[in-house]
């Protein structure tokens, strides 16, 4: 197992950016595997996990996942830089950046806000009918005290003028193998363009600090399991102005009692003594719609002669599809069969058997089909 990203540089879970990244280039010096070779492959190793610590520690977002969700969060396939080791921006900043004077891994990447994931379980009676949640999602969320912009209250972040503002500049290297131009992220600035020159206490410089926002989710009528619902600006807040994130609300369904989805239509098995099922009834059967706290109830009109297993479709009670057509609701009929008789009953039963002559078909054809059709078993 990986050793814990704010050990390897030894720095507080707290660190700040500026830490962080000091921590990361005495470190790297000191384990670089070329000023090592008397224990090259030990440095080495160490070296690319020093590398992978500050790859993730040095990036708000990858840091607030990691925080979060450990190394899972961060080595989900998110970016071809992520737990690779050392990155070229991470070398050519430890080398050629030096100075040590603002200087930063590069930030390469767009400042917006990260997509966040949130999970949430339904019933299936708030899938059949759409519900509103209101959810309170940890994220990154933009500093009040400077508005974001980094900079302490009364002060203006500054151009960059190692860069010129665009946070990149262009190295020509003579090597061996011929001339390189290498492009890497403007060290004075931390490739942001901008310096800082008196940091907002409240946030140190990064416009955005830990909180809390409450979302409130409009889940609509339908929803399954697996179901993503995005809820556009609800993720992170983007750095110094940048875009926000967007929320997705991962949709799980919990199991119910009464009744079984199947595409569109809900299934519900009706149970019905025999003689009803003899005889014929009309019965009360609940719905998946909600009224007064309750199921809303639909009468069913069993005919004479009922088989175990029989289907009476509701129309329009199951789930709507895209257009908002509802499946049906497909009731089941399950013949329950007295267990305890007493001597009166039991006495009219058999008088009931002499009376029928008829003998109990063995296996009514169609019977396992229509089961099959019913649960959609293949
Ligand atoms: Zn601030």
């Amino acid at each position: 197992m990986a050793r814990d990203y704010y050990e390897v540089l030894g720095v507080e879970r707290n660190a700040s950016a500026d830490d962080i990244r000091k921590a990361y280039r005495k470190l790297a010096r000191e384990h670089h595997p070329d000023v090592n070779p008397h224990r090259h492959q030990e440095a080495e190793a160490l070296f690319k996990e020093i590398g992978t610590a500050y790859g993730v520690l040095s990036d708000d977002d990858k840091r607030a996942r990691y925080d979060r969700f450990g190394e899972q969060g961060v080595n989900g396939g998110q970016g071809p830089d992520m737990g690779g080791g050392v990155n070229i921006g991470d070398l050519f900043d430890v080398f050629f950046g030096g100075g040590g004077a603002a200087g930063g891994r590069g930030r390469e990447d767009v400042r917006r806000g990260s997509d966040l994931r949130a999970d949430l379980t339904l019933t299936l009676e708030e899938c059949w009918a759409g519900v509103t949640k209101e959810l309170r999602v940890p994220t990154l969320v933009t500093c009040t005290t400077c508005g974001g912009s980094g900079a302490a209250p009364g002060t203006k972040p500054e151009t960059c003028t190692g860069c010129n503002g665009t946070g990149r500049l262009r190295e020509v290297r003579n090597t061996f193998f011929g001339q390189f131009v290498q492009e890497a992220p403007c060290a004075r600035c931390g490739g942001t363009g901008r310096v800082n020159p008196s940091p907002c206490t409240t946030c140190r410089g990064d416009g955005r600090v830990r909180g809390e926002r409450k979302v409130s989710v409009a889940i609509p009528p339908g929803v399954d399991e697996g179901n993503r619902v995005r809820v556009t600006g609800a993720g992170e807040d983007g750095q110094f102005g940048s875009p926000t994130g967007d929320l997705y609300v991962f949709i799980s369904v919990a199991e119910s009692q009464s009744f079984q989805r199947r595409d569109f239509d809900v299934l519900h098995v009706i149970s019905l003594s025999f003689v009803q099922a003899a005889l014929g009834d009309t019965v009360q059967v609940p719905t998946l719609e909600q009224s007064d706290g309750g199921p809303v109830k639909v009468d069913v009109t069993v005919p004479a002669g009922t088989q175990n297993g029989a289907l009476f479709r509701v129309p329009a009670k199951g789930f709507p599809d895209r257009n908002g057509r509802r499946g049906d609701q497909i009731c089941v009929a399950r013949i329950v069969v007295p267990k305890k008789l007493d001597d009166r009953q039991k006495e009219l039963l058999r008088e009931f058997a002499s009376l029928s002559d008829e003998h109990v078909e063995e296996q009514p054809r169609g019977f396992f089909d229509k089961l099959k059709d019913a649960f959609g078993i293949d």
